[in-house]
């Protein structure tokens, strides 16, 4: 019996998946051995597809099939092959092995297309040995920032030195960068990471932008005072108007579509059972696919805060740390994708991406796109994150449609 497509690719994110730095579980640090290890399966998997491969100056790696000229641009078909600690296999992986078996299965029909394909296994999307992210994907951007060579890792080990360890040369970096004479678009597979396709029983998704999100903190202060004594009209509890005010931060989320917003830590001072607290402090991280949705959202969560904590009588700090806008997906991949969904039979539905990927990095640079499969009770960063064989090979032959259909327009438009 001859294996599906899905199948092949499903046993070998298996295979991936046996490369850890840990002895137990799965955890593939960026620019580590397993990195290593799992970077040169990957390239040799690429040259059994008929690629060309090359390891790049931030450890990506870039398998590349020629278009009917040597120097045609080419378009860019990526995910990465890191992994946070105590991963799933499904997570990066999922991607890049989908783009070498349809990569290999184009060389297969020797199917040659006026551009190159290039399929590449990003190293560093996590974001966790290293405090920034995305360096593999900026760097092909044009937009890697060299002064985050000098961070360094728990161990003390720099960028720098952690690159050169591995092979790269971090000279030659900015020579990575992409222009559209030489790259036409990014395109990238990757497993959802959320309930929303399996709640509505599909296998794929076309993705409409990377969520932009707004993180903070509100402190709230009030007064601390005695549990028994102080008479509950006097009070000015910071823990209780923090309580109002995170209810406050789901009610202006809830109800709006592709909106979110949550408060996942709040902590106190000095907490006791028989103390009224006098400060408490709360996260915020609102996220939405079209930004003035999102910042809509943060003036009226500001609003509700400064309301809730005039009404109580405390003082209410919101710091703002951090902003990053949104990523739209191309409107013209988007159709393209679409036609080879429903071409399928499949309903495309079309949904953001709450999490941030890798095709964040071409935001403004080049265009792009998504394909979300399904993943199972949308469980992520986690061993028993999953998806089926099954919906593998869906994503794999809209990928390959994709393509062909990319190649048709290219002919008719040049
Ligand atoms: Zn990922």
């Amino acid at each position: 019996m001859t294996a599906t497509p899905g199948e092949r690719i499903y046993s070998r994110i298996g295979e991936l998946a046996r490369i850890s730095d840990d002895a137990e579980g799965l955890t593939r640090l960026y620019l580590s051995p397993a990195h290593k290890k799992a970077a040169e399966l990957v390239a040799q998997w690429m040259r059994e597809a008929g690629m060309s491969v090359r390891i790049d100056a931030v450890g990506s790696v870039i398998g590349r099939r020629e278009g009917l000229t040597p120097q045609a641009p080419a378009l860019l078909v990526g995910s990465h092959i890191d992994t946070v600690s105590n991963a799933g296999r499904f997570d990066g992986c999922l991607g890049v092995v989908t783009a070498i078996e349809v990569v290999r299965t184009i060389a297969a029909r020797k199917a040659t297309y006026p551009f190159a394909i290039e399929v590449i296994a990003f190293g560093d999307e996590e974001g966790v040995r290293f405090p920034s992210a995305l360096g593999g994907s900026r760097a092909i951007a044009g937009t890697f920032d060299p002064a985050i060579l000098d961070e360094r890792d728990e161990q003390g080990v720099s960028r720098r030195e952690a690159l050169a360890a591995f092979g790269c040369n971090p000279d030659a970096i900015a020579a990575e960068a992409r222009s559209p004479a030489t790259a036409l678009g990014y395109i990238e597979v990757h497993i959802e990471q959320g309930p929303v396709l399996e709640a509505e029983d599909l296998p794929v998704g076309i993705v409409t932008a990377i969520s932009g999100a707004t993180r903070g903190f509100v402190e709230v202060h009030g007064e601390t005072g005695h549990a028994g004594t102080v008479p509950m009209g006097g009070r000015r509890d910071a823990l209780a108007a923090a309580a109002e005010m995170i209810l406050a931060v789901e009610a202006r989320a809830k109800g709006e579509t592709d909106l979110v917003a949550t408060v996942g830590r709040l902590t106190l001072p000095n907490p006791a059972t028989n103390t009224i607290a006098g400060k408490a402090r709360f996260s915020l991280d609102i996220r939405a696919p079209v930004d003035a949705q999102r910042l809509a959202a943060v003036a009226d969560i500001q609003a509700a805060i400064a309301r809730i904590a005039a009404e109580r009588e405390v003082r209410a700090e919101v710091s703002l740390s951090y902003e990053a806008p949104a990523t739209p997906c191309d409107a013209r991949l988007m159709q393209l994708l679409t036609a080879s969904v429903e071409g399928l039979g499949i309903r495309a539905r079309r949904l953001p991406s709450g999490a941030g990927h890798d095709a964040m990095a071409f935001r403004g640079v080049l265009p792009l796109a998504m394909l979300f499969v399904r993943c199972k009770g949308g469980i992520s960063h986690h061993p028993s994150e999953h998806a089926s064989a099954a919906d593998i090979d869906v994503a794999a032959r809209v990928l390959a449609s994709f393509i062909a259909s990319y190649a048709s327009e290219f002919a008719k438009s040049t």
